[in-house]
């Protein structure tokens, strides 16, 4: 099942403090940083004391997922998100 989406909402801005016109785009998460504190601290922590693992074995992966866009507001350019709470296999921007 598509279902779509128009590329603007009027949404609450929490910078404006009123509703606005806000645009929407698909929302990529970057890859987590090798050399940042979080990744180097539980990579050594297991990897200490008598045998462990230090990656998780992925096992099935869900097929559906909650999508996920940035809404980013006219006036003020403040990005949110703007999440969908139902699982879904495919969305589209209308007239694309
Ligand atoms: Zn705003």
């Amino acid at each position: 099942m598509i279902m779509e989406l128009p590329k603007e909402i009027k949404a609450y801005c929490k910078k404006c403090k009123k509703h606005s016109e806000q645009k929407l785009k698909v929302f990529k998460p970057r890859k987590a940083r090798v050399k940042s504190i979080g990744t180097r601290k539980n990579l050594e922590k297991h990897k200490s004391g008598y045998g462990g693992k230090a990656k998780l074995i992925a096992t099935v992966k869900k097929q559906n997922k909650k999508p996920v866009y940035l809404a980013e507001c006219n006036i003020c350019k403040q990005k949110s998100y703007f999440v969908i709470p139902k699982k879904m296999k495919k969305t589209e921007f209308k007239g694309t």
